[in-house]
């Protein structure tokens, strides 16, 4: 493991680490020298869910939104040619039927998630109050 550079001002240069997928605080990122710049308030460390998205997550198929915007500025691609928007629903596994192929119902129950182009295609799976918005 490396040591952390300290930033000359602002030391360690704590910043909130926040869960990509629900935007709340799981921790602090300590950012030491950060380029001479002092930390964002916030920053993204990875795309692991944090306790609570896990456990909605684990209760059906995750179909996560992927497209050009995100809610977060800078984010890397979580696979190759997908950077997801931050946007997700869980489906319950006897609603798959209703949306996708037979082939399709079967790897999604095999992979347990699926990202889906943003706009109206991810759209569909969200109730109608909040389609068309990204939160941030
Ligand atoms: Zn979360």
């Amino acid at each position: 493991m490396g040591s952390i550079r300290l930033h000359p001002e602002h030391g360690v240069n704590p910043s909130l680490d926040l869960c990509f997928w629900c935007g709340k605080e799981r921790g602090v990122a300590l950012l030491g020298y950060n380029k001479g710049k002092e930390a964002p308030r916030s920053v993204v460390t990875s795309y692991a869910p944090c306790d609570g998205c896990k456990g909605q997550m684990a209760q059906g198929i995750t179909i996560m939104e992927a497209g050009a915007a995100s809610r977060y500025p800078n984010v890397p691609e979580i696979q190759a040619g997908v950077v997801p928007t931050g946007r997700w629903v869980v489906m319950r596994e006897e609603a798959l039927e209703k949306v996708f192929s037979p082939d399709m119902v079967d790897t999604l129950k095999r992979s347990r998630k699926a990202f889906v182009e943003a706009g109206p295609m991810f759209e569909q799976f969200l109730p109608d109050d909040q389609q068309g918005e990204i939160s941030a």
